[in-house]
């Protein structure tokens, strides 16, 4: 156990605030014993984000760029003990923690330093009523981003990278679930040649965040978190209007067409919907198969999820681990009993776990179309299968939800498959991949998924107001 450490206006400090401890999902011992940060606390690193701004504004791109590679080998030097942190917090199997927490991280900041030093912070256009238009991309200001536990490192990085690329301060306020591997990632953050301030991390609850996002210090919040959190974030932003961008919940489908042998799955289907033991956005939870060969899929994917390897995740060879807490198995644990009790069908073993916080692989066929199992999103390794007769029904049925943030179609024809593709109504769709973004390309959420993008040039224009100068 380490303890939480909080960085701010350049020095790592300990919390003022209240004191949080919670048992490990995977050792069931104390972790992120450590107090958070006090409201005064967050109120210094606004003022200090504030003192930041015009040097952050004025900070030379090549240097810009030079932090986010010092801070992506940092971590990947660190890659090992701080992903060994996360699999303790919310139970990511070690065979995956280095690349999905730590990699994934170091590859996005590499990816922003480059787009950094081609982006076009300005831009020249003939005037239509004649003359030219010439278009300043300035930094907003100073930037709040409020980050989930489930890949914490990253998601903090997604909005720590395009906010110093755009020359903007940026206050992170990552998840208590996520103290002690966020802690260490401050101590990172504290050795980046930044004016004080224009990094900084306070590890805090939600009522932290709510007075945070209400600080009109800051005038763009990146949020990522679950809908209804994000709904109250954005209506507080917009009170002053303050910028915003939401990243939030999804219920993903996965589409595989009928050319996909049943008895031959692609190897990364099972990652495309458990990785993380399903505790990401865009999980692929919703398998949507041939009606005509549905219980050959239904077989073929209930044998795959009995085969995972579920155990402690920092053994290797573990494929799922626990969920981030008992409290959030009870929960996954109680939608699919009602469902069960509704009328859907356990297709997988109800098998015994290891404890409290664990859940089996669970494949369920749902009673009906507006089962809860199918609309809410639950965060843990359970997906539905459902039948569709034709193409316009898989797609149809991907397409009927609240959330649109990810998808994916599974074809031996990649031309069939992105056909498929384009017709989805949803941020992201993968072809034969378990992959739900790419740092070159926008990523975010139609409908309750969200508002806005991050990555590729889009993420760095959502630290950026434009203004125009016309030149009669
Ligand atoms: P959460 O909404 O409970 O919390 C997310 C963060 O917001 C935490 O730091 C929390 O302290 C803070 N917070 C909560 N309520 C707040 C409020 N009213 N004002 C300000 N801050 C507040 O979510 P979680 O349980 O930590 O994470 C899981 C959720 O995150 C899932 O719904 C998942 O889909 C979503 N998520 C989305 C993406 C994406 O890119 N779309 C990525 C990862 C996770």
């Amino acid at each position: 156990m380490i303890s939480a450490t909080h960085l701010i206006d350049g020095q790592c400090v300990a919390g003022e605030g209240i004191n949080v401890s919670r048992p490990s999902p995977v050792s069931r011992e104390a972790i992120a014993l450590a107090p958070l940060v006090s409201a005064e606390q967050a109120v210094k690193s606004a003022q200090a984000a504030t003192r930041a701004a015009p040097d952050m504004a004025t900070l030379d791109i090549s240097q810009r760029a030079a932090v986010l590679c010092d801070l992506a080998n940092r971590i990947e030097a660190d890659a090992q003990s701080i992903a060994d942190l996360v699999t303790l917090e919310n139970g990511c199997p070690c065979d995956q923690a280095v690349g999905l927490q730590i990699g994934s991280a170091a590859g996005l900041l590499r990816a922003y330093a480059d787009l950094a030093l081609t982006h076009s912070f300005e831009e020249r256009r003939t005037g239509l009523r004649g003359g030219y238009t010439h278009i300043l991309r300035q930094p907003v200001g100073p930037a709040l981003g409020i980050v989930p536990w489930n890949v914490p490192l990253f998601l903090a990085c997604m909005k720590l990278a395009p906010a110093i690329a755009a020359g903007c301060p940026i206050v992170l306020k990552p998840s208590p679930e996520s103290a002690d591997s966020m802690g260490r990632f401050a101590q990172h953050l504290s050795q980046l040649e930044l004016p004080a301030g224009g990094v900084q991390s306070v590890i805090g609850d939600a009522d932290i965040g709510r007075a945070m996002v209400e600080d009109p210090s800051f005038a763009k919040i990146s949020f990522t978190g679950s809908t209804p959190a994000g709904r109250a974030v954005g209506m507080a932003a917009m009170e002053r209007f303050a910028r915003v961008t939401l990243e939030l919940g999804g219920k993903s489908a996965a589409i595989i067409l009928d050319d996909v042998d049943p008895t031959a799955l692609p190897s990364e289907l099972w990652l495309a919907i458990m990785q993380n033991n399903g505790q990401v956005c865009g999980a692929q939870s919703r398998i949507l198969v041939p009606a005509s060969r549905v219980k050959a899929y239904e077989d073929a994917i209930a044998a795959l999820f009995d085969g995972l390897v579920t155990a402690d995740p920092r053994e290797s060879g573990t494929k799922v681990g626990p969920v981030v807490s008992a409290k959030a198995a009870a929960a996954i644990k109680e939608v699919v009993a009602a469902e069960i009790a509704l009328g859907g069908q356990r297709l997988t073993q109800d098998r015994p776990v290891r404890g409290g916080a664990f859940v089996a692989p669970t494949l369920i066929r749902p009673s009906a179309q507006s089962a809860v199992i199918l609309e809410r999103e639950l965060f843990g390794p359970v997906a539905t299968i459902q039948p569709y007769r034709d193409e316009d029904e898989a797609i149809a049925l991907a397409n009927d939800h609240r959330y649109g943030l990810s998808g994916s179609v599974w074809s031996s024809d990649t031309d069939r498959a992105v056909a498929v593709a384009r017709q989805l109504k949803t941020g992201t769709v993968g072809i034969n991949t378990k992959k739900i973004l790419d740092y070159s390309s926008p990523f975010g959420g139609w409908r309750s998924s969200g508002i806005g993008r991050e990555l590729g040039p889009e993420g760095i224009n959502a630290y950026t107001e434009t203004s125009t100068i016309i030149a009669g």
